[in-house]
């Protein structure tokens, strides 16, 4: 459970872009990566899509989160769901 405590923290409002320091207001949207489930931009969330280990990264992430937080996968509050869904603080 203290995985999903981690995870739930991050969720709530970050002030700048964990990779690129960009920063952002409360009305930016924001994803979570699926490299490091930190908070990034969107621009960095485009970079990170293009890297050739994308796709594979993603699947693991997937099972991987769903099992640690125990949700089911497309609830919209899920911590999972915004790695793949932009959203705003
Ligand atoms: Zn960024």
């Amino acid at each position: 459970m203290e995985m999903v405590d981690e995870w739930t923290e991050q969720l709530t409002c970050a002030t700048q872009c964990t990779r690129c320091e960009k920063k952002m207001g409360a009305d930016d949207q924001r994803i979570l990566s699926v490299y490091d489930h930190q908070t990034i931009c969107m621009d960095c969330k485009s970079e990170e899509e293009q890297r050739p280990d994308y796709e594979e990264v993603t699947k693991n992430m997937i099972g991987q989160c769903l099992i640690d937080t125990e949700m089911k996968w497309g609830d919209p509050q899920g911590y999972c769901y915004h790695h793949f869904y932009p959203y705003k603080c």
